[in-house]
């Protein structure tokens, strides 16, 4: 006080704070991100309409056996089809650990369920069509409507949508605010391999990999190391003559036959491809391969978002976004949930979503844009630091617990549970050391009581 009188510096004063608002708020997708947002943003009085291209809720978790036009899925004039789920998937995550933490994701007393801790992937549609029941989302949902442009318009401060229904009926709507819960797991991303152009056998993504039929008899190179590549391998491998598989972190002394199997091995990745057929491997090993499955991953990907620039996505980096949700110059009024991966995704979708909705609201203040975009920076720096490529920018693995405690405490709601944390770790080390046994053969059952214990306070 002293110095601020001696140098007549005014006090500062914390910002008044603004009166609690309601906004329009257009929510584009209504897989889990978009159904858990839509409730989060009704639950703070806002006005939600929730666009949605396909004909139900559950996103990722609609399975069909339907493949895209171009398996590899170069063809931007493809058809698309949104969901990369394989016939016989089952959750990488238990149940417990999976599901909202205002809706457990509990075994259900139906013979037409699956009980299983880590069950098929039809329960978790099932789940998320309980959900939005139970909430009433469904009446805040446009079925078959595909948002095709969002542009700001700056001198209202306001966001025109345009949608296109199946029908081919267009619209223009104005909207206070927009969240984007367009998913990721769609437009793939596929591994550059020197001679492929000239390679003659077939090629074919994960996204469109539905069940092993296609690859009976065939000599199948897998690229990846993913939870998917490591399912599909052990799917292809109970009818392909041989599956190798060709991943970053294979070193040359985990090389070799898969044990369990005589028909997979291990290599490290695709040094070139040949006219001949023949893939060598970096190692100088080499197969004759008649079909390579590219499970890499895919591409962050807003094909309506029209930002003047403002918002990028840079070799897989979306950005600049505060802590992955808010893009400094337009906060609060653009918003994404969803984007890391590694993650539990549908209680951290859930966090994200009440921080979105109560800033909206003005129940909870953003740091200035200035302050923002600094904390960006900082991030993105300690990034290159580490040497952590751009492209794992929204990767979060083991730092994701503490940046959910983050974004909780920013909303003044409860730390993740402890039960949730350990049984993440637990799972993962399992899957690790046991990768086609580790989701019948769990020893986690005191963290199955603490869980259920804890569920208690929301399904009785
Ligand atoms: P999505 O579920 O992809 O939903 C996005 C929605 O947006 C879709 O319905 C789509 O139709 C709609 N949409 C897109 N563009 C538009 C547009 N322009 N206009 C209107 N609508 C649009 N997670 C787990 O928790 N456990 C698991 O075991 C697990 N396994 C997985 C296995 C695979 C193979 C994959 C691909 C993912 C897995 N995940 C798992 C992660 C999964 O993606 C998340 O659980 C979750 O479903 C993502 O939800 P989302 O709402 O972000 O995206």
């Amino acid at each position: 006080t002293t110095i601020q009188m001696q140098c007549h510096l005014p006090i500062p004063q914390p910002p008044a704070p603004q009166p609690l608002t309601s906004r329009h708020v257009a929510v584009i997708g209504a897989g889990a991100a978009g159904l858990v947002t839509a409730l989060e943003l009704r639950r703070e009085g806002h006005s939600v309409v929730v666009f949605e291209r396909g004909d139900q809720v559950g996103g990722t978790w609609v399975y069909t056996p339907k493949i895209e036009s171009d398996p590899v899925g170069f063809d931007p004039a493809r058809t698309t089809i949104h969901s990369s789920l394989y016939k016989s998937l089952r959750t990488n995550l238990p149940r417990e650990c999976m599901g909202f933490r205002c809706y457990p994701f509990v075994t259900k007393d139906d013979p037409d369920r699956d009980p299983r801790r880590y069950p098929g992937h039809r329960e978790v549609l099932l789940y998320l069509q309980d959900f939005t029941r139970e909430f009433g989302i469904d009446e805040l949902v446009r079925f078959e409507t595909e948002v095709v442009r969002v542009r700001l318009e700056e001198e209202e401060e306001k966001w025109k949508i345009k949608s296109k229904q199946r029908s081919g009926k267009d619209e223009t709507e104005i909207f206070d605010a927009v969240v984007i819960c367009n998913g990721h797991y769609t437009e793939p991303r596929v591994a550059q391999i020197p001679g492929i152009n000239e390679w003659p056998g077939k090629q074919m993504h994960s996204h469109n990999y539905r069940v092993p039929e296609p690859f009976r008899d065939q000599v199948v190179v897998l690229i990846g190391s993913s939870a998917s590549a490591v399912d599909i391998s052990r799917d292809i491998a109970g009818v392909a003559k041989e599956v190798h598989v060709a991943a970053r972190s294979v070193a040359d002394e985990t090389s070799g036959e898969q044990s369990g199997y005589d028909n997979m091995w291990l290599h490290p990745m695709i040094e070139s491809v040949h006219k001949d057929g023949t893939v060598i491997f970096q190692d100088g090993r080499f197969v004759h391969a008649d079909i390579i499955l590219h499970c890499t991953g895919y591409k962050y990907h807003f094909p309506f978002l029209e930002t003047n620039g403002i918002v990028n996505v840079d070799d897989n980096r979306v950005g600049p976004l505060y802590k992955h949700v808010f893009p400094p110059a337009l906060a609060p009024c653009l918003s994404f949930v969803g984007l890391p991966w590694k993650v539990v995704p549908f209680p951290m979708f859930e966090l994200q979503s009440k921080w979105i909705a109560g800033v909206l609201s003005n129940r909870f203040a953003l740091p200035t844009q200035e302050k923002m975009m600094e904390d960006v920076e900082a991030f993105y720096s300690s990034l290159e630091a580490s040497g952590v490529p751009k492209r794992y920018t929204h990767n979060m693995g083991s730092s994701q617990f503490e940046y959910n405690n983050w974004v909780a405490a920013q909303c003044g709601c409860p730390e993740n549970e402890d039960w949730r944390v350990q049984m993440y770790n637990t799972s993962s080390k399992n899957k690790r050391a046991q990768p086609e046994s580790y989701r019948d053969d769990c020893e986690d059952h005191h963290l199955v009581l603490q869980a259920c214990e804890d569920f208690m306070k929301y399904t009785s």
